[in-house]
């Protein structure tokens, strides 16, 4: 199927589409592995469970089977279920982790949550994201905030830090996240911010530190090659660029906060904080220069679109 000579209007409805569809096939895959494990069919045809089953014999990678058999059992005690997933008000993995809760909660009380209970959640949970799910799955059922630091070493000698933040101090930490993005060229894991922050205050507070910079200049090197083969087409004509002054330059961050891509169709702006970039509305090369109400904040992606679309069109 070749797909590059339909228009944006159709690929956008088409995959619609063919969501709702893939949502309809699901809704009827969960009933059917609900009646799976009515009858245990597992059993008869040699499995010794419905995760062997639908793994080994339908063919399911495991995260994906577990899921489906969350679905399908949280749906004998609260049937919407089903159709809150066909009509996209719920995802798998909403349901899996509701499902997943409360399956830890009745083993570790010994006790049965309640039917009417889970109906509930899933009506409180319907259009929600992950992340609030997650808070009204621990409200509802009482969940404990773990407040330990628990560190591990492994075999090969690495370690794994589990820690309890604060809302306020994660938000905080969020917030460093995203000042940090542009100077991240490995991605955004917390490992990845925790080693740069960690080297920078090393580099600015140990004495003793004989200053190499070698990582550092490693970084700037690994994040010039990915700049350059990152498609970067020439200004159709050469223009000499002003630096925009750096009162200017706070002046836009604080003023857009956020990458301010609009699409003309719907309105949708995407309001990424992810490695904001200051735009020239008016490219220079067009006559477009420094002025507050020509420049806006960008992220990384959008401005790069933006300038291919502009050198594109220069072109034509
Ligand atoms: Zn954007």
């Amino acid at each position: 199927m070749c797909l590059k000579k339909v228009t944006n209007q159709n690929l956008d409805s088409n995959l619609k589409l063919l969501v709702t569809n893939e949502r309809e096939i699901l809704s009827e895959i969960l009933i059917h592995i609900a009646e799976v494990e009515r009858r245990k069919l597992y059993l008869t045809y040699g499995y010794c469970s419905l995760f062997e089953y639908l793994t080994k014999r339908i063919g399911y990678a495991n995260g994906s089977a577990q899921r489906r058999i969350d679905a399908a059992r949280l749906s004998f005690d609260a049937p919407d279920v089903i159709e809150k997933l066909e009509s996209g008000e719920l995802n798998l993995a909403q349901v899996s982790l509701l499902q997943k809760s409360i399956r830890e909660v009745q083993a570790s009380s010994k006790t049965k949550i309640e039917p009417q209970v889970k109906e509930d959640l899933v009506e409180k949970l319907s259009n929600k994201s992950f992340t609030e799910s997650e808070v009204l799955v621990s409200q509802a059922l009482n969940i404990k905030p773990k407040e330990y630091t628990k560190t591990m070493h492994q075999k090969d000698e690495s370690i794994r830090l589990e820690i309890t933040f604060t809302k306020v101090q994660w938000a905080k930490l969020v917030k460093m996240r995203e000042l940090l993005s542009n100077s991240l060229p490995y991605g955004n894991s917390w490992d990845q911010v925790l080693e740069y922050v960690s080297e920078s205050v090393i580099q600015k507070k140990d004495k003793s530190q004989v200053v190499t910079k070698k990582s550092t200049v490693d970084r700037e090197k690994v994040n010039k090659e990915s700049n350059s083969s990152s498609f970067k087409p020439e200004y159709p004509v050469k223009v000499a660029r002003k630096v925009i002054p750096r009162v200017v330059q706070r002046k836009i961050f604080q003023r857009d906060q956020c990458c301010q891509y609009k699409d003309k169709n719907t309105g949708k702006q995407c309001e990424s904080k992810w490695r904001l970039t200051i735009d020239h509305i008016r490219p220079v090369w067009a006559g477009g220069g420094n002025t507050s109400e020509n420049l806006r904040v960008l992220c990384a992606n959008h401005n790069r679109e933006i300038y291919r679309q502009q050198a594109y069109l220069s072109q034509i």
